[in-house]
């Protein structure tokens, strides 16, 4: 499959063979009792990378990120991060800094000694602590609430000063555990660019966890989709998106539909698929699998398209149904249809003209239908 690489910045390191990665994660396992929360897990990242750990809630994410910190120890496996192993090696000696979700700042410390804090238990120079915290201050822009106590700054203001205080030690490594999980919406966007600003000036390595999609394709060079203490895949944003690897990132990461059916025909690089909707299929796909051997096929929303008349060719790629549902979200219009099956898909267009007149009403007969490479065959 071609590559979709990354479209932020010409930075793929992972596809440079002889890049060494500057955290690998080999065959990490960690169990609690008889319970497997990250399981045979190997994982590579690299130098300046910001790489986001996405999953649902309890798959292991924040305890990988534990496990790098130094706060738990992996049951067995590897963990190497700038060529040294980690074993054995406590927190405070590891070259990373983490920084929680509660930001847990001292209440009764003003904004500057909360960042100076872990300088002075290093034992800093009072000179050299001061230029330090200055620095800080002015890369967070917080230089004129340095004296302010936590609970008289706003949230997202709270989240510099802990970001500002994990990055004071300098460490190589920055791990976040849902950094924003506290900020709200609009707030949450304008940070997300904050940080990604800081980690590129700063020229380091962010781990980042997080359960939120958006947040993870907004910031992250790559993302690794976990599910139970597995990684499902590693890829670009827009790799995870455009070509998931199996039908639970599929459904993990955006909106999809998803049929299933039995392979018709394949051959030069296309597969027919009869779905069990009552329609057909043509997709590419380098694969030739047996015939009638099931398969799945999955297509984003904004990928078809809804129309009142039958496409030029309706005996592929293309099904019959009325209209169940229309929501008008203003950007764009999202519409149910429910297919002659009884199955309700999902087709989303973009409101590109200014338009008041909706040609389309309830019940009405409509047409989904979709390009031979709009979608992706699933074969779990
Ligand atoms: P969330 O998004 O909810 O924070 P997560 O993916 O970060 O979830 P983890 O915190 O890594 O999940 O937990 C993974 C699993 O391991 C969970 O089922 C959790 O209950 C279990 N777990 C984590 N820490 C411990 C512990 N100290 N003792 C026992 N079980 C634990």
């Amino acid at each position: 499959m071609k590559s979709l690489g990354n479209i932020r910045r010409a930075f793929a390191p992972w596809t440079d063979p002889s890049a060494k990665p500057f955290i690998a994660f080999k065959n990490v396992t960690k169990r609690f009792g008889d319970f497997t929360a990250v399981d045979d897990l190997s994982l590579n990242i690299y130098h300046r990378e910001f790489f986001a750990l996405l999953g649902a809630s309890g798959c292991g994410k924040s305890t990988l990120l534990r496990m790098l910190a130094g706060f738990e120890q992996p049951t067995s496996g590897e963990i190497v991060l700038d060529g040294a192993d980690m074993a054995g090696t406590p927190p405070y000696r590891r070259p990373v800094n983490m920084m929680f979700q509660s930001y847990a700042l001292f209440p009764h410390m003003t904004v500057e000694k909360n960042i100076a804090f872990g300088l002075r238990q290093d034992g800093m120079s009072k000179d050299e602590m001061t230029d330090r915290v200055s620095q800080m201050l002015k890369l967070v822009k917080l230089e004129q609430f340095a004296s302010r106590k936590p609970n008289q700054l706003s949230g997202g203001q709270r989240q510099r000063v802990a970001l500002a205080r994990s990055l004071a030690k300098r460490p190589k490594v920055l791990l976040l555990d849902e950094p924003l999980g506290a900020l709200d919406k609009k707030l949450r966007e304008e940070t997300q660019f904050e940080l990604m600003d800081l980690q590129q000036n700063l020229g380091l390595t962010f781990v980042v966890v997080t359960h939120d999609q958006e947040e993870a394709m907004t910031m992250a060079d790559r993302i690794a989709v976990m599910s139970h203490g597995k990684v499902v895949q590693v890829a670009t944003p827009a790799e995870i998106y455009e070509a998931p690897n199996s039908r639970f990132v599929a459904d993990f990461i955006g909106d999809v539909n998803i049929f299933d059916g039995k392979v018709a025909s394949s051959g030069n690089g296309t597969i027919e698929i009869s779905i069990d909707s009552g329609f057909s299929v043509r997709v590419a796909a380098a694969e030739t699998p047996s015939a009638s051997s099931a398969v799945g096929f999955a297509i984003r929303p904004e990928k078809m398209r809804v129309g009142r008349t039958p496409p030029a060719n309706a005996s592929v790629n293309a099904a019959r149904g009325e209209l169940w549902d229309i929501a008008y979200l203003g950007d764009m219009t999202v519409f149910h249809v429910k297919l002659q099956s009884g199955k309700i898909v999902k087709a989303s267009s973009l409101n590109a003209q200014r338009s008041v007149d909706d040609p389309f009403t309830y019940d009405q007969e409509v047409w989904v239908s979709f390009d031979e490479n709009a979608g992706i065959l699933l074969k779990d």
